[in-house]
């Protein structure tokens, strides 16, 4: 069990966790980080910033082509969606940039262990992968981040109704989309799917979109999004929105 006594155990593979790690790590301690998912890099490297962000880079390439390359005098022909290539594309970003955290573990010393962390003592976090280990730290780190807030009563179950991981996978163009919620990751998914040719309406509860910017941000339409903002109203759309989806009228 020699082998499983750290300095420190950092519970979460993501950026919280990982950065940490190598921070400590460089500080001369011995490191352990404990990751359920199979790669490290957390929501932000596998589901999230990065796999967005090239699915908005090559859905703005696919929207100017097809609307305004035109204005720069730059004339292409007929225009094609290749969705599996695209999301190829994004998937081999993804796996490079988790193996530079990998890379970063090495360089730094730092043991990873695949499983889920439990803290089982104050200086003991048990690993729950294929087998169990126990380790023991003089310090823990707990960064485990977050996941989607469901909605009460609403399934989420990845196919018709998708959180925002579903919907950095879906393997064709919806012909309507809804997006509950008009922060970044909502935005985001909205202009991806909206610029790739889908009509897709936002609800917000709140007064305005973005929440939390600069209060002269504001945007209703961009790449054939629509916007909804407001409790009450937000609301009424949104029913009306779904009755229309759902073909009720
Ligand atoms: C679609 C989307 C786009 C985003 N775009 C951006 C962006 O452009 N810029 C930006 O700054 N942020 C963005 N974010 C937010 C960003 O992903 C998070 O802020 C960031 O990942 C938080 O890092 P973290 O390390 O705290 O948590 P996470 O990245 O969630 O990492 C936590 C890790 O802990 C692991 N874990 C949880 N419990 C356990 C356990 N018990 N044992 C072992 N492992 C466990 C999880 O599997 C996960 O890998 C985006 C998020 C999403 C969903």
């Amino acid at each position: 069990m020699a082998d499983n006594n750290f300095d420190v155990v950092v519970i979460g593979g993501g950026p919280g966790g990982y950065v940490a790690a190598i921070r400590a790590a460089q500080l001369g301690l011995q490191v352990a980080v404990v990751e359920m998912r199979a790669g490290l890099g957390g929501t932000c490297l596998n589901v999230g910033c990065i796999p967005s962000k090239a699915l908005l880079q090559s859905s703005h390439h696919y929207h100017m082509a097809q609307h305004s390359l035109g204005d720069h005098g730059v004339t292409v022909g007929k225009v094609g969606l290749d969705l599996k290539a695209m999301m190829a594309r994004k998937d081999g970003i993804v796996s490079d940039t988790v193996k530079g955290v990998d890379f970063l573990m090495k360089k730094n010393k730092i043991k990873r262990f695949v499983g889920r962390g439990v803290i089982t003592g104050a200086n003991e976090v048990t690993v729950e992968g294929d087998k169990k280990e126990v380790l023991t730290a003089e310090d823990i780190i707990i960064a485990t981040g977050s996941d989607v807030a469901p909605l009460p009563g609403v399934d989420i179950d990845e196919k018709q109704i998708v959180s925002s991981t579903g919907a950095l996978t879906l393997s064709k163009v919806p012909k309507k989309m809804i997006v509950v919620g008009a922060g970044v990751i909502g935005l985001e998914m909205g202009s991806v799917w909206g610029r790739l040719g889908a009509d897709v309406t936002v609800v917000e509860f709140l007064d305005c979109i973005m929440p939390g910017m600069d209060g002269g941000f504001y945007m209703t339409k961009n790449g054939g999004v629509m916007a909804f903002m407001g409790g009450l109203i937000g609301h009424v759309i949104f029913a009306l929105a779904a009755f229309y989806t759902a073909g009720l009228f």
